[in-house]
């Protein structure tokens, strides 16, 4: 009740969220740490409460405080570590027996990625945090306990409902969830610190007000993913994280300088590849993964966090293949939960172009159609996968070579829809390049033939027709999920499942 009617005194009324402007490294910075140390002094406080909060709309950058502590904290504890090896070599000068210092170090070596579950999956529990049961008052300061409802200006719980509360006095771009819902308890001294940061983060965006770099796609990842990435950089696997290279539904794609990994240099260049952990964009997807035999039997068990964390494990996989082919593509580096680290694909921070974007001579627009044919063949003969999203937007150009990208959704050529996603592939392939005027572009029909090894006869060229036809002359060999519907509109020719029903070819 209490949310509504704040709601409803607000001049702002519901606002829909803004994307959130402020960069990666920034936020990870040491600076940032001393910038709020120094401008600590000059902010209104509880004690003057008639005093503006200057708010920016960056404030979601560090609703997490814990998660900014964590991150100073590991700044700190890899400083201390940097500061032990000087002592050390100080200490041992060029002296033959060595003490070593190794024991008293704060950051230990990057575990492997599967093992680790440091993170809590708050899904996986049974119990939702953020519900208000029962709220416990155990004030530490006041005069509970005796006498009854005794209550003063102190009182920790009153004092924190009301912080909460004038969090919704807050500019309307700045993000402060629904802390009034979960009956949530700000201490001073964190509501404090909440405004004083909302303060300097404006101050910080004046400054960096020109810089568009800043204003864009690193916030797409959430404080977890950022704790994430901060802990790669943190152990040294990563120098530097850069910046932002592309967006999408499902992934976002930063760029970053590799460290060393297990006494391993990573390359100089990689990319990270952040599947998105939504609920909404992976229903889209989950027909490519459930039907997948390599993934069906833990598909049933896993929340949304765990799927998210499979096509990351997926994209590693197919990745692997490929390089076992020789197929130019992305190298793994790491995986880490939903974060696929991989060789970077281009040259100075610049990412290789797409095939749609790229201009080509006649020469090499036909090569790179050979190349994409001979790469489908590889694909689909030697590593047993249909890539299932390919177009011009995930082939690369690169050194004078096509290089196949976003393999997270590629499956094996018994996945009960392979064929229509080969299809599909083939007719985006002989489409491009048909377009950009290659004379020897195979058609759709041609395409498909020539990569799957099938003979499926070309005649009107009535896709239907063919689609049918590719039904047919797997229908022996293919096992179905045996889950088909009786609505058939689409097959030509009466195809029966040993189950004897009607197969249903699924058109897109
Ligand atoms: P999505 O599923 O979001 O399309 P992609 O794997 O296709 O994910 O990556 C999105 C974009 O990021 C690509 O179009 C490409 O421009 C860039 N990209 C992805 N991986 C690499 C890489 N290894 N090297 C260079 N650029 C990459
Ligand atoms: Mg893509």
């Amino acid at each position: 009740d209490r949310q509504t009617d704040t709601h409803t005194h607000s001049p702002w009324g519901s606002v829909a969220p803004l994307p959130p402007t402020c960069s990666l490294t920034d936020v990870m910075s040491e600076q940032l740490a001393k910038q709020l140390e120094e401008e600590n002094s000059d902010f209104p406080t509880l004690t003057n409460p008639g005093a503006d909060l200057l708010l920016s709309d960056e404030v979601s950058e560090t609703t997490s405080d814990l998660m900014l502590a964590q991150m100073l904290q590991m700044q700190f504890d890899r400083e201390f570590d940097d500061q032990l090896r000087r002592e050390e070599k100080k200490f041992n000068g060029d002296s033959k027996v060595s003490i070593s210092f190794e024991n008293y170090r704060m950051v230990h070596p990057y575990e492997d990625s599967d093992s680790s579950e440091d993170e809590v999956d708050w899904q996986d529990t049974r119990h939702d945090p953020y519900r208000a049961e029962k709220p416990q008052t155990t004030p530490r300061k006041g005069f509970t306990g005796k006498g009854k409802n005794i209550t003063t200006k102190h009182d920790e719980v009153t004092c924190g409902r009301k912080n909460t509360a004038r969090m919704d006095n807050f500019a309307p771009e700045v993000h402060v969830g629904d802390g009034l819902g979960m009956d949530l308890k700000l201490s001073n001294q964190v509501f404090n610190s909440l405004k004083q940061h909302c303060y300097s983060e404006q101050r910080r965006s004046a400054r960096l007000h020109d810089k568009k770099e800043h204003s864009t796609a690193e916030q797409a990842v959430d404080p977890r993913t950022r704790l994430l990435m901060y802990k790669m950089v943190n152990s040294g696997v990563l120098e530097n994280i850069n910046g932002c290279i592309s967006t999408g539904k499902e992934s976002v794609v930063f760029h970053a300088n590799g460290g060393s990994l297990e006494e391993q240099p990573v390359p100089d260049e990689v990319v990270l590849k952040v599947f998105k952990t939504t609920l909404n964009e992976f229903k889209n997807r989950d027909r490519y993964i459930k039907d997948d035999y390599r993934f069906i039997d833990r598909f049933s068990k896993l929340n949304p966090r765990k799927i998210i964390r499979l096509w990351a494990e997926k994209e590693m996989h197919n990745l692997s293949r490929m390089k076992k082919a020789e197929i130019p593509c992305p190298e793994v580096v790491l995986l880490k939960k939903h974060i696929l680290v991989m060789s970077f694909i281009g040259e100075d921070h610049v990412p290789a172009p797409k095939l749609k974007d790229v201009t080509l001579s006649s020469e090499d627009m036909k090569s790179a159609f050979y190349q994409a044919l001979h790469l489908m063949q590889q694909l689909y003969q030697e590593c047993n996968l249909v890539h299932a999203d390919l177009s011009e937007y995930n082939m690369l150009w690169h050194k004078g070579k096509v290089w196949l990208i976003d393999v997270s959704q590629s499956i094996e050529p018994t996945h009960p829809h392979a064929l229509e996603f080969l299809f599909r592939d083939c007719r985006n392939v002989s489409t491009f390049f048909q377009k950009r005027g290659v004379i020897e572009a195979m058609s759709v029909y041609e395409l498909f033939n020539a990569v799957s090894g099938l003979n499926i006869p070309i005649g009107e060229e009535d896709e239907a027709e063919f689609i049918a036809e590719v039904t047919l002359s797997l229908s022996h060999t293919h096992t179905h999920t045996h889950t088909h519907t009786h609505t058939h509109t689409h097959t030509h020719t009466p195809n029966l499942c040993p189950c004897n029903k009607p197969i249903v070819f699924e058109l897109f």
